[in-house]
């Protein structure tokens, strides 16, 4: 599977389009099609299925993208929010030297390495710039990644906002609201979806690094002493929410921190095989109790929790669960993406967990003339339980493999029998395999088999 391939087929199918194509472009920048938006919705839609509405003790927010600008202070992104950014002399692209580094070998961790001994590296090894080949560099400066703009009519420095960078701070400052009016108690999580943006210095490899993006994020509220529970078992819950997806094992693995923030005590990923290499799909973090405490220092707001059982009064612990939904996107089209060789054909197919695809029928009239009255009155029917298409155009097999290619579960052909007996052929996308249904069971029957 290479990336190319991906590229073209979202684009092509409606999964995916560049930003702002009829005007060039913008660099890194994508827009989700009428079959995008249905994926990514159904992922959002199972991530807090799984994550809030199944998870005892979890509640949803819906926090702002712009938040006062002391909480980026609190947070220590204003200081340290940075990516290691380093420039060829010869060519002028710029890179991340810890990229550069990763992608020469596999004997030192970037990670753990000052910027002085990234240079010095990268400058002893003469690592070659990946545009132009040669080996001529500045020092590093730290980049910060968060996106400026400001608000009100009068630009000065009082009126500077911050496109949020990640979705997490959110949580944070209604800590005490949800916790609050849900009569919350330890432990509790907190769950968001939303957007979050960075100036990343090198974003690419399509949806997988790009300047706007989705995060789902939870984090959850505990007491010091249980927090390193909860971080296996949260580690452990995003694996097995991924095999749910239909994600092949073989196509992840963790991926422990070596140095880890300094406020966090445990910290790993799960990377996915993507077709560039293995690279962070989810982050689970133990975060200490640094975040409420910052926020307390900078708020003056006590973010202590008191136990009504103990009367002991402490600031919680976070175990931070948090995955990209564009990544995620990515990982479950490259997952489920095959082209299949049949007996005198080959065939595109698009493997995905039935919960997660873009439609779950399409309704086939078999002769346009003959069929077609009685395949809307279906289509309408079906519609007001799952998504539905249509297709009258073309053979039944072409139309078949169209819905195929897309990742449709159920194909319902509608012929003689359904307008003499009230029956309908229904064709399973993985098996091929036919059977006949009365026109009453077809819902049923889909949605027993859609279920996550
Ligand atoms: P990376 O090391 O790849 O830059 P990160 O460690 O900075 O990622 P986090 O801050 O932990 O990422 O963000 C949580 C999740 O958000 C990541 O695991 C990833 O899935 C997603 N994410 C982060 N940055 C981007 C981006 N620029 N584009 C798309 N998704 C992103």
């Amino acid at each position: 599977m290479d990336m190319e391939k991906i590229v073209n087929y979202c684009k092509n199918y409606g999964f995916i389009f560049p930003g702002s194509d009829i005007y060039g472009g913008l660099a890194n920048t994508w827009d989700y099609g009428p079959l995008g938006v249905e994926l990514k919705n159904n992922i959002k839609k199972v991530w807090w299925k799984r994550f809030v509405q199944e998870s005892e003790n979890s509640f949803g927010i819906d926090a702002g993208i712009l938040m006062n600008p002391i909480v980026w202070q609190a947070s220590g992104h204003v200081d340290s929010f940075t990516d290691p950014l380093i420039d060829c002399k010869e060519c002028k692209a710029r890179h991340r030297a810890d990229h550069l580094i990763e992608g020469f070998t596999d004997e030192v961790i970037p990670d753990t390495m000052t910027d002085e001994e990234m240079v010095k590296y990268i400058n002893d090894n003469k690592i070659p710039c990946p545009n132009c080949g040669k080996s001529n560099y500045t020092d590093i400066r730290e980049f910060n990644l968060m996106f400026e703009t400001s608000r009100g009519v009068v630009k000065d420095a009082t009126s500077k906002v911050y496109l949020r960078p990640e979705t997490a701070q959110g949580e944070f400052v209604n800590f005490l609201n949800v916790q609050r009016t849900m009569r919350a108690k330890i432990p509790f999580g907190i769950g968001q979806i939303g957007k979050a943006f960075r100036n990343e210095i090198t974003p690419g490899n399509f949806i997988f690094r790009t300047i706007e993006f989705e995060q789902m994020e939870h984090q959850w509220f505990c007491k010091e002493g249980t927090d390193s529970d909860f971080y296996k078992t949260f580690k452990e819950k995003a694996w097995k929410f991924l095999l749910d997806l239909g994600i092949d094992e073989n196509s992840i693995r963790f991926h422990d921190h070596d140095k880890l923030s300094h406020y966090a005590k445990e910290a790993c990923d799960i990377e996915y095989n993507f077709p560039f290499g293995f690279s962070e799909l989810w982050g689970t973090h133990n975060r200490t109790n640094y975040d409420l405490g910052r926020h307390q220092e900078y708020s003056k707001k006590s973010m202590e929790y008191l136990d009504p059982e103990t009367n002991e009064k402490y600031v919680p612990y976070v175990v931070e669960s948090s995955v990209g939904c564009d990544r995620l996107t990515l990982a479950i089209l490259c997952n489920a993406y095959k082209e299949e060789q049949l007996e005198n054909d080959t065939r595109e197919v698009l493997k995905i967990h039935p919960y997660l695809a873009p439609y779950k029928v399409v309704v086939l009239p078999l002769v346009k003339k003959y069929h077609s009255d009685k395949a809307k009155e279906i289509y309408q029917k079906l519609s007001k339980h799952f998504m539905t298409s249509y297709d009258d155009s073309g053979s039944i097999g072409k139309r078949y493999r169209r819905a195929d290619a897309i990742g449709t579960v159920f194909a319902v052909t509608i012929d003689d029998n359904t307008l003499n007996n009230n029956t309908v052929t229904i064709r399973d996308r993985d098996t091929m395999q036919q059977i006949t249904l009365d026109i009453d069971e077809i819902i049923n029957y889909v949605e027993e088999r859609i279920k996550l």
